[in-house]
């Protein structure tokens, strides 16, 4: 039994029971507690130690148990944890001048989530088309197939995959899809809206739907068609953001500058909190009280943030994420052509990089999954046949090497 745990007396078997009969059936989840972490380490109930490669899917930047966010959060909880944007708190400003001073944003709204971030940013478009641009008949919206946005109604509505419409229709009206990485299918996209499309909500690169990096050239394009249709750009970065690619955004690779954009997984390094930064400009779309939220801002969630964005600063996170993160892929390119028969390719940018498995009736990506997991190494398939790699920004080399060992030992016998 674990004597260090809510439930010293059941078993983990017992647990995993209870959580399938009384959770909505959400998830599939795999079939460990997570207990504890240490840098790129997590423990589960049963003392067993997995290297952590998905990083609660990008989330923890800077590691499990990071001695300066420990601490950060720690002194804040002991001073004030939440009070309203009906006030003001210190974290919450310093944070925005941050977030101001490395972006070409202006402005600052925070919510929770990556989710929220894109609400805000799809709300702010359509009345800054009204309000400040008076542009009213521009409230249609233009998002990318393939792309992934989040779950409220507007953000699965801008997903451009069937797969998370199946049984939630009717979908939010007002928008439209284009082709991920091809100019002409934004152009006709336009031509057919006829004046209407007021903002195009894009991923820079396409995280959930497979791990895409856009054709160079693509968003430098994409932003001239904006600009020429009086359209928003709004980049929804709330994977690519906060040094996962090497930059502190995805949209500095080919220098082009959004109207909008949004951020939360990385942010926090765990702590939840969604951004969403804008031109001085385009804020005034919002106006008091058009738009809230309850916890967004709150000095917990922000000064937690603060200390991430300082860390990865003080300790040069983000060209250690840039070179580590082409250590991974030299690494993972190294199995594709060792293991042709199950490996396509492997795509990505700094630590944001997947393995293309070959699909067919093997379905490797179920099986090699748990596979690592039983084997001490934590990753995830996205799209059914990608393995995906993010880890927290802090991995070494030796991790790199260690996670690629029991990789090619589990595809060898797949
Ligand atoms: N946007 C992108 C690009 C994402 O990858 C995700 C989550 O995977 C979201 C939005 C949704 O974020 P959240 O789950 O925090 O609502």
């Amino acid at each position: 039994m674990n004597i260090d745990s809510l439930f010293p007396d059941e078993t983990t078997g017992e647990l995993l029971a209870r959580a399938s009969s009384h959770y909505t059936p959400s998830y599939r989840q795999q079939p460990i507690f997570l207990t504890r972490g240490e840098g790129v380490w997590v423990w589960d109930r049963n003392g067993n130690r997995y290297l952590d490669m998905v990083a609660g899917i990008a989330v923890n930047s800077l590691g499990h148990a990071h001695p300066r966010l420990v601490q950060a959060i720690r002194e804040q909880s002991e001073k004030i944890i939440h009070c309203s944007s009906l006030y003001h708190n210190e974290p919450a400003l310093a944070l925005m001048d941050r977030l101001t001073d490395v972006s070409f944003a202006d402005r600052v709204f925070f919510g929770n989530s990556g989710a929220e971030a894109n609400e805000a940013a799809l709300k702010l478009a359509r009345r800054y088309q009204k309000t400040v641009a008076r542009q009213p008949d521009k409230t249609d919206f233009l998002s990318f197939n393939n792309s992934f946005h989040g779950r409220t109604y507007a953000t699965v509505t801008a997903t451009g995959q069937p797969k998370y419409h199946e049984g939630f229709e009717p979908m939010m009206p007002g928008f439209r899809y284009a082709d991920f990485g091809d100019l002409a299918s934004v152009e006709r996209a336009f031509e057919q809206a006829e004046g209407r499309i007021g903002a195009v909500l894009v991923e820079p690169i396409q995280c959930e739907g497979g791990l895409f990096l856009p054709p160079k050239g693509f968003l430098p394009a994409l932003r001239k068609l904006c600009t020429r249709h009086g359209a928003l750009l709004i980049f929804d970065e709330v994977q690519t953001g906060i040094g996962r690619t090497g930059e502190w955004f995805a949209y500095e690779i080919e220098a082009v500058t959004p109207d909008i954009m949004t951020l939360a997984k990385g942010l926090g390094g765990g702590v939840p909190i969604g951004a969403m930064l804008c031109s001085d400009e385009v804020a005034f779309g919002f106006g008091p009280a058009t738009h809230a939220s309850t916890f967004g801002g709150n000095p917990l969630a922000t000064r937690a943030a603060l200390e991430v964005m300082r860390t990865i600063a003080d300790d040069g996170l983000l060209d250690h994420a840039f070179e580590v993160g082409e250590y991974l892929g030299q690494g993972l390119q190294a199995l594709v052509d060792k293991h042709p028969g199950k490996c396509v390719e492997t795509r990505g940018v700094g630590l944001l990089r997947g393995l293309e498995l070959v699909a067919d009736e093997r379905n490797l990506g179920a099986t090699i999954v748990p596979e690592c997991r039983d084997q001490g190494l934590l990753t995830n398939a996205i799209a059914g046949k990608v393995l995906r790699f993010v880890p927290p920004l802090i991995v070494e080399k030796g991790h790199v090497d260690a996670a690629l060992e029991i990789l090619d030992r589990v595809i060898a016998e797949a």
